[in-house]
């Protein structure tokens, strides 16, 4: 064995067959223990841990220095591999262990700010700022392995299917996905700046105009946005983009991808993905991306409701419940109560909860027993197919809020009553998206999906023509993949047509300048032979956290940001010097030079 040869194998890899060998590893020191003449230490590397031992007796020397040792040393140790007497069968390595007979010191380590151990003691900011020991613990590094895995199957699959991967660039110009860009100045171009994608939107159409038919691209994107579990200002994106498909014809390729993934990495053999209508969506669960793992519908009651005296259901635009199963006797007041302040917390913002409990003996009790006979609240109970033992909760108010209060509800409710089960996985496609939001407080039409989407063929006619209230019914060819209440996946048929997406940017407000100065190249692309085409774009960093059953996205980015957008680690953003501002022409004494 050459002298200088830092390991013959790596610290996962021996077994019972390599008994009698002579091995070489290194790694990183874990933990050591002592037993009398005996000391024990764990070497760690990416493959694994293999104990080490050594024997007082046998070599006084070596065991006092490996006694030294603190955690997170690194060093080499040459010796032979023998049976453990004491097995450990968590460990694949666990029947063997390495006699040591000699030992490098490669480099010492200071003390590590937390424990290297799956269980950490380690908060957030801590393992972000020192994100290269957080990464060498199991739950950190496994992840970056499972994404690895997950990139390298997705090229696989897309590959076989006769997508060709293209990169677009980084540096370009707005795409509008609905949120604030980053922006980086031009030195070159005084008073000018680049914006960071938040996709590659158009670029991929641009493809498709340029016949390449099938395209994806495992990307990066880059939003403005407020931060949360789920949302970093990079992010990765599986985007794609075909030619001549239909709606349907995407949907399959995308279940196909989705469903090999799943089968690959998880040994997961999903169902069918079915489909749901946006409407239907919400008002089944009063979301575009409803939880489906447990059932707990939705169910309308303005009409037995109304004019019996019960003024907050009577002037409700929406009268709305769901049936919390065999709970009438789970609920004491009091628990009604504290129920009651959670909804109306901020987040959620409802004003109150109205209950009906069917009690196992057959009574009724509510809230609102006052104003709605026995005979009536039984009636409500019908609708929800209520059996004695079972509680309704409903509310009442504005059709968009209360629906989305009442999902919250649900989901709470879902939780509390363990009715969500981890290790099912629940896809489902949404569909049928309206086109175009209307906002009140900008008095503005917004594109539900992006300015690209094409509305249903059928709407078409009505889009170029119609007037304003029309437009609020027109339906995009846009839809949603939704796995566990996550949206993984959205994207849509796109408008080809140059006429059609001018006349949808002049109902999104930009005028004929605004669009030509802004999406001119693609407007002009458009009148050179555009094929139908639409696409999707799955959030990567999401569906790595869904397959592993978590909701946060962060411990599957190897150098993710912080909640305020920050890289602990290498601590930016940054102030930048005075001659990088005076450079980037953005000194407060400098003023661009606007009559070029
Ligand atoms: N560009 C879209 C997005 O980032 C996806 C798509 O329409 O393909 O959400």
């Amino acid at each position: 064995m050459a002298q200088d040869m830092y390991r013959s194998h790596n610290c996962g890899e021996l077994r019972m067959d390599h008994v009698g060998q002579e091995v070489t590893l290194s790694g990183w020191t874990q933990v050591s223990r002592d037993f009398g003449g005996l000391t024990f230490l764990d070497l760690r590397d990416r493959y694994g841990i293999t104990q080490l031992v050594f024997n007082m007796e046998d070599d006084a020397d070596l065991c006092s220095q490996a006694r030294k040792f603190g955690r997170e040393d690194v060093i080499r140790i040459t010796g032979k591999v023998r049976e453990r007497s004491n097995k450990n069968p968590h460990r694949p390595t666990g029947e063997i262990e390495i006699e040591v007979t000699s030992l490098d010191l490669l480099n010492k380590s200071k003390v590590p700010p937390f424990t290297i151990e799956d269980d950490t003691d380690g908060g957030d900011d801590l393992r972000m700022k020192y994100r290269y020991l957080d990464i060498r613990r199991n739950a950190i590094k496994q992840n970056l392995i499972f994404r690895s895995k997950l990139a390298i199957e997705t090229r696989k699959y897309l590959d076989q299917q006769g997508f060709i991967e293209v990169e677009t660039p980084v540096l370009i110009k707005s795409t509008p996905e609905g949120a604030r860009d980053f922006i980086v100045p031009s030195r070159m171009n005084p008073g000018q700046a680049y914006a960071l994608p938040q996709s590659p939107q158009t670029f991929k159409q641009i493809l498709m105009i340029a016949g390449m038919d099938k395209y994806f691209q495992i990307v990066k994107c880059f939003r403005d946005e407020d931060l949360r579990a789920d949302r970093q200002p990079e992010f990765t994106q599986i985007d794609c983009e075909m030619s001549f498909v239909t709606r349907d014809e995407i949907l399959e390729t995308f279940e196909g991808l989705t469903r090999s993934l799943f089968k690959t990495l998880c040994n997961v053999d999903l169902p069918q993905f079915p489909r749901m209508s946006y409407d239907e969506a919400l008002s089944r669960y009063g979301s575009d991306k409803p939880d489906t793992r447990f059932d707990m519908q939705f169910v309308e009651l303005n009409e037995q409701t109304l004019g019996y005296g019960f003024g907050v259901f009577d002037n409700a635009e929406l009268v709305v419940g769901i049936c919390a199963k065999g709970q009438a006797d789970q609920y004491s007041n009091k628990d009604i109560k504290n129920l009651t302040s959670w909804l109306q917390r901020p987040q959620i913002g409802a004003k109150g909860l109205v209950y009906v409990k069917y009690g196992n003996d057959g009574s009724i009790k509510s809230s609102v027993g006052k104003f709605y006979s026995d005979e009536q609240l039984n009636e409500w109970g019908k609708a929800f197919d209520a059996a004695p033992g079972d509680m309704l909760l409903i509310l009442s108010g504005e059709q968009d809020k209360t629906r989305k209060q009442l999902s919250e509800l649900r989901l709470e409710m879902g939780q509390r009553m363990g009715l969500i089960d981890p290790n099912v996985f629940n896809p489902l496609w949404v569909v049928d998206f309206p086109l175009l939001e209307w906002d009140e407080e900008s008095e503005r039409f917004h594109a539900m999906h992006h300015p690209f989407t094409a509305p249903k063929k059928e709407d078409e006619a009505r889009m170029l023509t119609g007037d304003h209230e029309t437009m609020k019914s027109l339906r995009a060819d846009a839809y949603d993949l939704v796995i566990n209440g996550v949206e993984i996946g959205g994207g849509s048929i796109r408008i080809h047509d140059r006429d059609l997406q001018s006349r949808n940017f002049d109902l999104l407000g930009f005028s004929k300048e605004e669009a030509e100065e802004q999406f001119g190249f693609l407007l002009g692309a458009f009148e050179y032979g555009a094929p139908p085409h639409g696409g999707i774009a799955f959030g990567f960093d999401r569906l790595c956290a869904v397959m592993n059953g978590v909701n946060s996205i962060r411990d599957f980015i190897a150098f993710p940001k912080n909640n305020q957008g920050r890289d602990m680690m290498i601590d930016s953003p940054s102030v930048i010097s005075e001659e990088q501002l005076e450079e980037l022409h953005l000194k407060s004494t400098y003023t661009p030079d606007t009559s070029a």
